[in-house]
């Protein structure tokens, strides 16, 4: 079946909402071994697994929805029945490691709130599977190195479900400053946020790894690292704060503005917040200014710069199944991640690092 044809059956089925009545296995993989589409297991089936994660793996050529791993037995029925999950697929977080005998899963790809990140990479490494992570990797550094150790060990894969570096708008953006198309970047700002109005989340609860600069900050890191090409030598100054005090309490902040320094006296100023829909990328370089505005949502992504529009629109596919459809790809040929787990502890290192500049008052060298 060629490429075309493919799309237009899957858009159909979508359409028509009738896709989870197919497993993708039977859409994509006539007359092919069933190991052309690694089995993905997913961890923690919470938002981002429903309404993105399992839709996308509907879409996806390298990768299908073979199994997950939930605590919560009705979530297990409705999963079994709506994707046609075998028994034998299907974990909890107690026999989780029995998925090491599991031949169907290939990948086990961890969405669970970040303080359970580090386990759940580590013992599915342990087990012999290659590992997809949600952002952020894990709360510190030493988390993030213990992962990328135990997938090391193992000599398994490890990626981090940064989904916009698979993604043609950033790509682009990021050719335009690595080919310095434009010059130099001479600053930039970055902000990611959005209102969250929940009070008792993970996100508004410190120790499962709540605080927007874990989840929101890592956009505007990565958009601050990707958007000048380099890496930052110190938090000049970083600020939490909020105006829901009786949500965002004992160091929790709600947002977090933060000033970072490239090399060459590039600043890059930053912000994330809990409090307020914010979404833009702003890259001054010598010849002229990148704006990209959302830059960081999970589609309609866009911007411009003298150089011309910035958008490439989708037709079928979502940036995760591409993520995940790239990163399939690159475990079946043996190739390394696009998005490593060392990416991932670049963040993490940031992220304290900002904490610790809004803690002390001070700069900090990174
Ligand atoms: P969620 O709260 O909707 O889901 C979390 C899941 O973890 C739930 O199924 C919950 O039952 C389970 N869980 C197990 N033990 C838990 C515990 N002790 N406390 C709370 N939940 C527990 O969260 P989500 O929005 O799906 O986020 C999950 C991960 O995905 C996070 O790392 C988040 O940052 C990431 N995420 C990434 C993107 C992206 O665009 N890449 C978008 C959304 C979320």
């Amino acid at each position: 079946m060629n490429k075309i044809s493919r799309r237009t059956i899957v858009k159909n089925l979508f359409l028509g909402g009738t896709a989870v009545l197919y497993s993708p296995r039977t859409l994509f993989s006539f007359g092919r071994p069933a190991k052309d589409k690694l089995g993905v297991a997913l961890v923690g089936l919470g938002y981002y697994s429903t309404d993105l994660l399992a839709p996308a793996l509907q879409q996806t050529a390298n990768c299908y929805l073979a199994g997950i791993v939930t605590g919560t037995p009705s979530k297990a029925e409705t999963w079994k029945a709506k994707y046609n999950i075998p028994d034998k697929n299907i974990y909890n977080y107690q026999n989780f490691d029995q998925i090491a005998n599991n031949k169907d899963i290939d990948v086990v790809y961890v969405v669970l709130p970040p303080s359970m990140h580090r386990e759940y990479v580590v013992r599915a490494a342990n087990a012999g599977k290659h590992v997809w992570c949600e952002k952020p990797m894990a709360m510190t550094v030493q988390e993030c190195q213990e992962m990328i150790d135990a997938c090391n060990k193992n000599k398994r894969s490890l990626a981090i479900g940064y989904r916009l570096h698979h993604e043609p708008n950033t790509q682009e953006y990021r050719r335009i400053v690595n080919q310095h198309l434009l010059g130099k970047v001479k600053k930039l700002n970055c902000a990611a946020g959005y209102r969250d109005n929940r009070t008792n989340h993970w996100k508004q609860t410190k120790s499962l790894g709540g605080g927007v600069m874990y989840d929101m900050g890592v956009y505007a890191i990565q958009g601050s690292r990707c958007g000048t090409g380099m890496e930052p030598v110190s938090i000049i100054s970083a600020k939490t704060s909020t105006t829901r005090p009786e949500i965002y309490k004992n160091g929790l902040d709600e947002t977090t503005v933060a000033k970072l320094e490239y090399p060459g006296g590039v600043i890059a100023d930053i912000k994330t917040s809990f409090g307020e829909n914010i979404n833009f990328l702003d890259i001054d370089c010598e010849k002229g200014s990148i704006n990209m505005a959302p830059y960081s949502g999970y589609n309609g992504l866009k911007g411009k710069s003298p150089l011309g529009e910035i958008y490439h629109p989708y037709d079928v596919r979502w940036q995760q199944a591409k993520q995940m459809d790239d990163d399939a790809l690159s475990i079946k040929q043996g190739k390394p991640m696009l998005v490593p787990g060392e990416e991932g502890l670049r963040d993490i290192r940031i992220v304290e690092a900002i904490y610790k500049s809004a803690s002390t008052g001070s700069a900090v060298k990174l």
